[in-house]
């Protein structure tokens, strides 16, 4: 392909990839969250949900029958970006949903040699000029994954303060740099989150600091801690900052929004 920079979706807003191949980390919760923090700042947002079972469309009440243009449509050049957005109950944030279709993607573009640059294309059909996209993974490294490194500007990685937190990094990491020397020379590390952090286990803290001792300053001051608001808030088809936001994980997640703004700045300057 030529120019791997001309389809970076500059111009359309900070493209974020929320990843890690492990499940249950936190990547959608934390989508979802900090995308509604950073609406409520006044940001416009799009969260691109990435994963077939769809989990960032149901937390933020998109029903299955509303679904009706998705992210696998987009894959597929079926549909573009602008048939496909959706507004949630949080103004400001929109929402490319997904359905358990995405699961056949990487088998119907298998003959397709630009197959890792499907997204990133396609958000040249996306006329609405966004702030901020986050982009939510699914948890494996595949072709869907690949998709949203090679279209962001950065990646987000959500941390389980848990015990084998570290030995799945740096293979992610490892990914993010084939990525880099591969399909997309921007791309940049914004920063690793801490979550589920839970400060009465001796576990966690050790965790966390062995994180901070290993990746240094590429990790978020924000922590954000296990709660069980963050938890049942997706059940209600909101994201914790509309269901509770005095919670402790509403007020994390808008902490977390204004510590990334920052970092922003510095990345882009
Ligand atoms: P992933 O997208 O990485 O698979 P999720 O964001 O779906 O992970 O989180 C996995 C589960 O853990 C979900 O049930 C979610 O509600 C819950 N969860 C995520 N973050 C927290 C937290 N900080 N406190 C309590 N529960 C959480
Ligand atoms: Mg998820």
């Amino acid at each position: 392909m030529s120019g791997a920079n001309e389809q970076t979706p500059a111009g359309r807003g900070r493209v974020l990839a929320v990843a890690n191949q492990k499940g249950g980390v936190g990547k959608t919760t934390t989508a979802i969250n900090l995308g509604t923090a950073l609406a409520a700042s006044g940001r416009s947002v799009l969260i691109v949900d990435l994963d077939s079972q769809g989990n960032a469309s149901t937390g933020l009440g998109i029903e299955r029958s509303a679904r009706k243009v998705t992210s696998y449509q987009i894959l597929l050049g079926e549909a573009g970006f602008d048939e496909a957005v959706t507004g949630t109950a949080v103004p400001g944030l929109d929402i490319v949903p997904a359905t358990v279709d995405l699961a056949a993607v990487e088998v119907e573009l298998v003959n397709d040699p630009q197959r890792g640059y499907r997204l990133r294309r396609a958000f040249a059909s996306l006329t609405k000029a966004y702030d901020h996209v986050l982009i939510d993974c699914p948890p494996s490294l595949g072709l869907l994954t690949i998709n949203a490194l090679a279209a962001a500007h950065a990646v987000l990685v959500p941390l389980q303060c848990e015990f084998f937190a570290l030995e799945g990094l740096s293979q992610l990491l490892k990914t993010v740099e084939r990525v880099r020397k591969t399909l997309n020379p921007v791309l940049q590390v914004h920063g690793i989150v801490l979550t589920m952090y839970d400060r009465r286990n001796n576990l966690s803290s050790q965790v966390a600091s062995d994180v901070r001792s290993f990746m240094g300053e590429r990790v978020y001051e924000t922590v954000i801690p296990r709660n069980v608001r963050i938890s049942e808030a997706p059940s209600h088809g909101l994201p914790v900052l509309l269901y509770d936001v005095k919670s402790l994980g509403a007020q994390a997640y808008a902490h977390l929004a204004g510590e990334m703004l920052r970092r922003d700045r510095q990345l882009a300057a």
